[in-house]
């Protein structure tokens, strides 16, 4: 927190914050308003993310605010259920909109007052050209489009017409209201550009009362404009856009300074997709379990998974803001992910593929109890009583019977430390009648213990451990990369990014033995099972009567090797 405040002095600011810097300072706006404009036809992503911070980020630092506006103008994708999931991602990710909520379709009104006056100043008309007509004339980038035979209806007519589309008259895409500004200026966008359409579709809040929607070009410098934003910041694709955002305020009657339209790169991350279209159909075709999946790069999914907005919002700093497109390892969101959650995780012992070890020296009724630090990084965080006891359970794969050379772990006749105990050994190997193992005899050296005559004692390894009697037993969920390459959505020899889909992206463990500290286990809470990752408990799935909990990240280094 200090070394960020610290930063914040001497790192040099993006350009959009340099313009809006300038801006400031120059007088031109008396305050900072931006907005944050999802449609809410699906979950937000890590992409978003990026959005959030950027927007809500600049309107914090200048004493401005940041609207929360759902671009509502596609009725039949959307719905009350993404603008509920936005408003919780929004909060969750630590930023607030205030009072300043709103909905693009609630301009509807004053979206088609725009219209008719610039069907009064000549500079739009209504269309009678199909779809197919519409394009095919559109032109190319290297030829010219070509007049509609309906550019030049009157003022009148064009604003009956208008009128009528509104009250319904006309058939679905029967007729458009079009822009009249070049069919031969070289930017596409700017050819006659459709700014209203039929759709005769039930509006999720205007009901039916609209048989016309705004396109995005129309409604979203508009509702700019009727917010009083003052920087509209958005990703590169919209560049080619922006002569016909300015286009439009310039042709209405509104107030200066007028808002400016400022383009930055979108985040692309490594092994995931980013668009919603493509996120959806992981969750309609059960690719995933839902839009909050832990595997998604949804917000939803990310925090089920157990990472923190804290680690999402200093990844989204550490990426900066550009100009130019590019992809993002997806290293350093892991990078991110594992720095937060180290800092504030407890330290626990879970036992995933658990080995029975039956200690023979001690008694059948020993119980003992050891002392065990939270969080060797917080101090604050204190220590704990770990239940030891006869027989107690180690992983598998801290086992082998025909161990190599370099081998630290447990081995016949070998020595390990247990994590806060003893040095064990190992006395026997009992096996089934197929010759799995299935339990190991073993000593234990009782000097060893700290503060105890031989607890100087080096041996190599050291492995985590849970008491059988008192250890509750859990699933775990693993979670690898939901693909396999790198740009699942490249296209590359014709392949759908669905064919990169990892089938292990998944793995799940019944029978996990971990410490009973986790019996209180919250879902606020971080854990690091040690040696194994950063867990949490799931929020959906756990009951009472079985927690399951979530692998956020593996650990990068097991501290066994690092000792
Ligand atoms: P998608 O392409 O994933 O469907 P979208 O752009 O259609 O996303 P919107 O709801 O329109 O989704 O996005 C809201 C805001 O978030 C927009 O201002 C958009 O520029 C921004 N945004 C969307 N995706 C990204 C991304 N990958 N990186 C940064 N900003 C993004
Ligand atoms: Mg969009």
């Amino acid at each position: 927190m200090s070394s960020d405040a610290n930063n914040s002095q001497t790192e040099s600011l993006d350009f959009i914050r340099e313009i809006v810097k300038e801006d400031q300072t120059s007088g031109k706006h008396a305050q900072i308003v931006t907005r944050f404009p999802p449609e809410p036809n699906g979950y937000l992503h890590i992409g978003h993310a990026k959005a959030i911070c950027l927007n809500f980020g600049i309107a914090k630092e200048n004493q401005g605010i940041c609207h929360l506006r759902f671009d509502d103008t596609n009725p039949i994708r959307e719905s009350t259920e993404y603008v509920e999931s936005i408003q919780e991602d929004v909060r969750w990710l630590g930023f607030d909109w205030k009072e300043s909520r709103f909905f693009t379709s609630d301009y509807f009104e004053k979206l088609f007052g725009f219209a008719m006056q610039l069907i009064e100043n000549g500079k739009a008309y209504v269309c009678d050209l199909s779809a197919e007509d519409f394009m095919r004339m559109r032109g190319t980038p290297t030829h010219a489009g070509e007049d509609s035979p309906f550019r030049e209806r009157s003022v009148e007519e064009n604003m009956d017409l208008f009128k009528k589309m509104r009250e319904g008259v006309f058939e679905d895409g029967a007729k458009t209201l079009r822009a009249k500004i070049e069919m031969s200026a070289p930017n596409i966008q700017m050819r006659d550009p459709a700014l209203y359409r039929i759709r005769r579709v039930h509006h999720h809040r205007t009901g039916d009362a609209w048989p016309i929607y705004p396109m995005y070009d129309f409604a979203h410098c508009l509702s700019d404009a009727v917010e009083g934003i003052t920087h509209s910041l958005c990703t590169l694709e919209f560049e080619v856009h922006r002569p016909l955002y300015d286009w439009i305020l310039q042709n209405v009657n509104l107030p200066e300074p007028l808002p400016r339209q400022i383009e930055f790169a979108r985040l692309n991350l490594g092994y995931t997709v980013m668009s919603k279209r493509k996120l959806l159909q992981l969750v309609e075709d059960k690719h995933v379990s839902g839009w909050d999946d832990p595997r998604m790069p949804t917000v939803s999914g990310l925090r089920r998974r157990g990472v923190t907005s804290d680690s999402i919002r200093h990844f989204c700093k550490r990426i900066g803001i550009t100009k130019y497109d590019g992809m993002t390892d997806i290293a350093l969101l892991e990078h991110s992910i594992r720095n937060d959650l180290n800092k504030r995780a407890l330290r626990v012992q879970g036992v995933l593929k658990p080995l029975k070890v039956v200690i023979e020296n001690i008694p059948e009724d020993h119980f003992e109890e050891l002392e065990a630090v939270n969080n060797p990084e917080d101090p604050d965080a204190g220590s704990r009583k770990l239940p030891f006891s006869r027989e107690i359970y180690i992983d598998q794969d801290d086992f082998m019977e025909e161990a190599p050379k370099k081998f630290f772990r447990l081995k016949p006749e070998g020595e390990v430390r247990l994590r806060y105990a003893y040095i064990l050994k190992c006395e026997k190997v009992i096996k089934d009648d197929e010759g799995n193992i299935v339990e190991l005899r073993a000593t234990i050296d009782p000097d060893s213990k700290r503060g105890g005559a031989t607890s100087g004692r080096k041996v190599k390894g050291t492995i985590h451990w849970v008491s059988a009697q008192h250890a509750i037993t859990a699933e775990v969920r693993l979670y690898e990369r939901l693909f396999t390459v790198e740009q699942p959505d490249s296209g590359k020899d014709k392949k759908d990014y669905k064919d990169f889909l990892n089938p292990e992206s998944l793995a799940v463990l019944e029978g996990c033995k971990l410490e009973p500290s986790l019996k209180e286990a919250t879902q606020d809470t971080r854990y690091q099972f040690e040696r194994v990752g950063y867990f949490c408990l799931d929020s959906k799935d756990t009951t009472p009567d079985k927690p399951v909990f979530n692998r956020t990240i593996s650990l990068r280094d097991a501290w066994s090797k690092r000792k």
